[in-house]
Parts: structure tokens; sequence; C-alpha cells
């Protein structure tokens, strides 16, 4: 079954909800069912689609939902979403009372934010809140011992406020060194053991990305927070051999042939004459560009396109709303054209396309924007 927002498009980017479930299923196998599996939506689900994606892990066994921002879960809730959803940013805590009325968590980790927050909500709702360490990441969260002592001291105070987990993020889980990676998880320990003698037993304990989820399981406590590997694609190349099921890409990039001509040797094709035939050449127009977020930078990284299975260059520069490939021989308008993705036997991956960007998987599917509809296929 396929079904396709509003769009009249040639182009669309191609979402199976089935390979999400079945790696979020994969991944729920590899731990005993008292670890509960948070999917992270955030970005728009990773570009996916926030609100189909979420539907999908839940459906799938994730509990909770992850997301950088609060209008990002707002967002989610508007959308009938109920299940639990932790803002993994900072939020400002003028809307720790907006948070707490549509059961939302906070990440907290500053003790001037507790106090804010309390005098937001005043008793009149409930907040949890996880509270985050950093223990290596450098990013958010509490370093020092005592500004977690100074933090607890303070969070006994507020009574709108309930500790509902505690975490911290790893900065190479998904590298092939483990030294760094151990010195987190160690420093995890101590601020495990010292956030206890304050408060006692934390319902939830996470820090495992997709990364530590997929290699170290035994070191995850009783939660998870999946995101690249829920989508199907690998945190990094070096680890991919780690990873103890196949992942299955739930994301892939098509549009159509809407021109096609047999142009003379000599020809200019596209802006600043940066191609020109060097024969008689079959040349395709294909609609998509750089404002669909298919970045001019592909044509000059050398990048090939599927056309019936088979690769083909893009040919000039990518202009904002189209591009061109030569074509080995005639093909019709309304040939499908995969950028990201497979024809026949043929795979154009989101890894081999970030590498060819110098960049790392996330940013792919992130990267094609709004303009491009989602098309959930399940
Ligand atoms: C994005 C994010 C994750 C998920 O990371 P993946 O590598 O995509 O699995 C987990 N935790 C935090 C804090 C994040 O920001």
């Amino acid at each position: 079954m396929a079904f396709k927002q509003a769009s009249r498009r040639d182009t669309w980017a191609e979402v199976r909800l089935d390979c999400i479930k079945y790696n979020i299923r994969m991944t729920l196998q590899q731990f005993h069912s008292d670890v509960s599996l948070m999917a992270m939506v955030k970005a728009d689900g990773y570009g996916h689609g926030a609100v189909e994606t979420a539907k999908a892990a839940i459906e799938a066994g994730a509990e909770f939902l992850g997301v950088a921002l609060l209008d990002e879960a707002l967002e989610l809730r508007d959308e009938g979403i109920e299940a639990p959803i932790l803002v993994l940013g900072r939020t400002n805590p003028e809307d720790a009372l907006i948070a707490a009325q549509k059961d939302i968590r906070l990440t907290a980790f500053q003790k001037e934010w507790l106090e804010e927050a309390e005098s937001y909500i005043k008793g009149t709702a409930r907040l949890n809140v996880h509270i985050k360490v950093d223990t290596g990441m450098g990013r958010f969260g509490m370093a020092e011992e005592e500004e977690i002592e100074e933090f607890m001291g303070v969070l006994r105070h507020c009574c709108s406020l309930h500790p509902e987990g505690l975490y911290t993020h790893f900065a190479t889980a998904d590298s092939k060194k483990t030294e760094f990676f151990e010195r987190q998880y160690s420093c995890f320990l101590d601020n495990i053991r010292l956030v206890k003698d304050h408060i006692g037993e934390v319902e939830y304990i996470h820090c495992g990305n997709s990364a530590a989820s997929l290699r170290f399981p035994e070191r995850c406590f009783n939660m998870v927070r999946i995101g690249i590997s829920m989508y199907g694609l690998p945190p990094s190349k070096e680890i991919i051999d780690d990873i103890p099921f196949t992942l299955q890409p739930a994301f892939s990039l098509h549009s159509r042939i809407v021109q096609i001509k047999e142009v003379p040797q000599g020809q200019n094709i596209g802006y600043g004459q940066a191609y020109i035939t060097t024969e008689k050449e079959w040349i395709a127009t294909i609609p998509i560009g750089y404002a669909d977020g298919w970045y001019r930078q592909h044509a000059s990284k050398g990048a090939e396109v599927l056309v019936d299975g088979v690769r083909v260059p893009i040919v000039g520069r990518i202009c904002m709303d189209q591009l061109m490939v030569r074509l080995p021989e005639y093909r019709p308008v309304g040939t499908k054209v995969t950028m990201v993705g497979s024809q026949n036997q043929e795979t154009i991956s989101a890894v081999e396309v970030a590498e060819r960007l110098d960049t790392i998987p996330y940013e792919i599917p992130c990267m094609i924007s709004k303009r491009v509809p989602r098309i959930y296929v399940s």
C-alpha cells in the first residue's frame, strides 16, 4: 500500500515503513524485554517524515519518541500521537508548563533552569524531566560532580518536577577505537551512583545511540535511543560489520525523465558551459535540483543516477529545479530515474552518496528539502 501527500511533481522520496519496523524489531531482539526503545524522530524523522515514522516505530514496539525541540514534540501531539516524548535539546523554562500539560518530557541540566521551570508550573502540573550529564561529548549536560550535587539539592525542592530519567550521550560510539567510549561509560557509572545517592532509583537510565546499542547492548541500561539505524543506515562505515543484522534502508529518492533529445556534438548543456557534448548524445532533463536539496556538489563529484538499472552520469551543472543526464540510448519521457536506492540489481546507497559528498549517511535524507514529497510504502 502506498499513499502520497498531495503532489503533482515527478520527483519523490519513497519511505518504506516496513523497513523501519523491521529495523526496530531486530534491534529490540538484541535486548531483554525490560529495555525500552526510544525512536529518534527529530529533524522530521531524519528527513523521512516524523509523524509517519513515529507511528511505524510505535507499532514495531518503540515506547518512547525522542526529538530535539519542543516544537517537534508539539507537532507530534497535534497529530494525535500519545506516546511519551522526550525533548533532548534545551527548552526555555517558560515553556515548561505547556510541556507538562502535553505530557512531554524535558531535558534538565541547569539548577537555575529547575527553579525557573518550577516557578512557571507552581504545582499546577507535573513535569517529567530527564537529567543530562556530560561524560565527554562536550555539548549538553553537567560535567562536574559539584554541579550535579547542587542541581540535586535544588531538584529536591521542586515539587512540580519529577526526575524520571538520567542520561548521557557518546561522542565516539561509531568508532573502531573504544578507549574514549570506555572512559565516557565509566564516568556515566560514577554519575549514576551520585544521582542515586540523592534520589534513589531512577526509572529510565539511558546512553545508547544506534552505534552503542548495536555494538554494546550490555552497556545500555534500560533504554536505548535509536536514530540512524532505525532508518536502516549505518552510523559509520567502519562498524558496519559489527551490526548484528542487515539494516534495511527505508529511504530512496526518485524522479522521471521529463525531456529527452539527441543532441549534436559540441552543444552546451546547462549553465556556464560546464559540459559540451563530445559526440552525438542522448541528453535527458530530470526535474530535481539544488532547491530540492540535491546540491550542485553532486555534479562536481561525478555523481551517477540509475535509469533502467544502469548508472548514467549527471552532465553540466545542477540547476535550482533540474539537472541533465547523459543516456546511452533513447528512453521515453516518464522513465524512472533513481538518485538514491535500487533499480533491478544496481544500487546507489545513501552510504555511497555520503562518501561522494565527504559526509555521513545521516545528512543524505535530512538534506532533501520539504519540496520533495515523501511517499509512504508499508
Ligand atoms: C540524535 C540523537 C540520538 C540518536 O543517534 P543515532 O546515532 O542516530 O542513533 C541519540 N541521543 C541523542 C542525545 C541524540 O541527539
